[in-house]
């Protein structure tokens, strides 16, 4: 059974949850219940060591960033896929500017921000357009790129 609510299933793509490794996870570990605070952030943590160690990783947070805005899916905070669905949003060229440019209190906590950046260069997005949408330098953004080992120029690998 899974844990996180599948939405429509729609054949074959969704084969993938079979396999997830919260499928036999009490369910409320992935909605954590604190609002804010180290609670919050331990329950997060929680819910996240799981998906470190699932084996559709990958597939489940294509979905999750797509369809899923609760909870702790696919290895990513609310807030990350939230950012995540931004930088897609730009690579689709539905958007000019995503409102994603950290200001001194985003900078003390990079880690939504690099997960949206690291999340968008495994989608193909130009490197340049990460940086711009999430207010990076360029050669952040690169260094985000050499260690997914993503090819120059952005892209799949
Ligand atoms: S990545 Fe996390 S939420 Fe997604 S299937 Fe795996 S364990 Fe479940």
């Amino acid at each position: 059974m899974l844990t996180v609510d599948p939405g429509p299933v729609r054949g074959e793509e969704l084969d993938w949850r079979a396999r997830a490794a919260c499928r036999d996870v009490e369910p409320d570990l992935f909605f954590p219940t604190p609002t804010n605070g180290a609670a919050l952030v331990a329950a997060e943590r929680r819910a996240l060591s799981v998906c470190r160690v699932c084996p559709v990783l990958e597939a489940c947070r294509t979905w999750a960033i797509a369809e899923q805005p609760h909870g702790i899916a696919g290895g990513l905070t609310e807030d990350e896929r939230r950012r995540a669905r931004r930088a897609t949003t730009l690579r689709a060229g539905r958007a000019e500017r995503p409102a994603v440019v950290p200001g001194p209190s985003a900078r003390t906590d990079r880690a939504p921000v690099i997960a949206a950046g690291q999340t968008a260069l495994t989608a193909g997005t130009d490197r340049g357009d990460i940086a711009r949408a999430l207010g990076m330098t360029r050669r952040t953004v690169d260094r985000w790129a050499a260690a997914l080992a993503v090819p120059a120029g952005g892209g799949r690998w």
